[in-house]
């Protein structure tokens, strides 16, 4: 390669347009009364409206009509040329578009300010990505994780997912020393809620214990399904204490929550019993859970509605 080729400018004599019209993605650009003054090829590809139609067309609502992804018109304050136009902030969203055959086009949108050497808003432009496909997909995809890790009954996250989880916590532990708990709950006794009332409302019972669990941790824990009456919670920066506030914490809520049920409709409650444990760095999630399910044995021994911590 010669010397000059490696100093070229692959944009001399090239102007934006050119390299803008290229582009796969659909790219307009309106000025400040939201006018079209330039529109690419792909723009024309996905909308059906040749540049000679778009330009100088109030835009979106004269031809591409945007409907957000719950079909809504995206007008006056929905309107992500306007709010820009307004605030400088750059937006993106999903939409649907109006294509000039009649049918709707999902795209993601992507919307920027067009700024002068003193930081003025002269223009707006605003890319449109074809979701046909990214979209379809990414449902799927949406749809398949929820499948594979959220539990259906309770909403909390599954076994499966708690193991992921606690293999990535015992990493970090390993490699960063940050530290963390986990706590081992079971439902006592239950077996006879069910007896007594019947498995539809032992289901009911297991879900106000799962949100009443997940009402008494901080936002960076989790806690999930083990498996039937059982639930593993995973604690952030704990330590001893913080471990068994936490765990205590849990337990009285548990005790104190219930739901109306029964003959009489009184409050159904149950308890838990629960073992505590910091984890270790050579711990493995088997070696864990055995500890933290070891411990909460103990706490049944001892009566029941109860904390261990080891
Ligand atoms: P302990 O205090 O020793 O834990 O007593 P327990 O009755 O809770 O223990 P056991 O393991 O004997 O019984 C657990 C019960 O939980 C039995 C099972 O039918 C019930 N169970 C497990 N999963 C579900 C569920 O999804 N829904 C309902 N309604 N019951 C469940
Ligand atoms: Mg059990
Ligand atoms: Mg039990």
């Amino acid at each position: 390669m010669g010397v000059e080729e490696i100093g070229h400018d692959p944009l001399s004599g090239i102007g934006y347009r050119e390299i803008l019209n290229n582009l796969q993605d659909g790219v307009y650009i309106a000025d400040t009364s939201r006018r079209v003054v330039f529109w690419n090829d792909a723009a024309t590809r996905l909308t059906g409206f040749a540049r000679d139609e778009a330009m100088g067309r109030l835009c979106p609502e004269e031809i591409l009509g945007h409907v957000d992804s719950q079909g809504q018109p995206m007008l006056g304050e929905d309107c992500l040329l306007m709010a820009v136009l307004a605030d400088g902030q750059p937006r993106s969203a999903d939409a649907y578009i109006h294509h000039l055959s009649g049918h709707r086009v999902p795209v993601s949108l992507k919307t920027a300010p067009i700024t002068d050497q003193d930081g003025r808003i002269t223009g707006v432009v605003e890319v449109l990505t074809d979701a046909s496909m990214a979209r379809a997909l990414r449902e799927q995809i949406d749809e398949l994780s929820r499948l594979a890790y959220i539990d259906p009954l309770t909403s909390l996250p599954n076994r499966r997912y708690a193991e992921t989880q606690l293999e990535g916590r015992l990493h970090e532990l390993k490699r960063y020393s940050r530290s963390f708990g986990v706590f081992f709950a079971d439902v006592d006794s239950f077996k006879a809620v069910n007896d007594l009332y019947g498995h539809d409302k032992g289901d009911e019972v297991l879900a106000m214990v799962a949100s009443t669990l997940t009402a008494s941790l901080r936002t960076s824990d989790m806690v999930a399904r083990w498996g039937g009456e059982e639930f593993v919670a995973v604690l952030s920066q704990a330590d001893e204490q913080g471990l068994r506030r936490c765990a205590e914490r849990a337990r009285a809520l548990v005790a104190n929550s219930g739901i109306p049920g029964g003959p009489t409709n009184h409050r159904i409650s149950v308890t838990v019993s629960i073992g505590a444990t910091l984890a270790r760095p050579d711990d493995t999630v088997d070696s864990l859970i055995a500890r933290a399910d070891s411990l909460m044995y103990e706490s049944k021994q001892a009566g029941r509605d109860a904390i261990t911590l080891g």
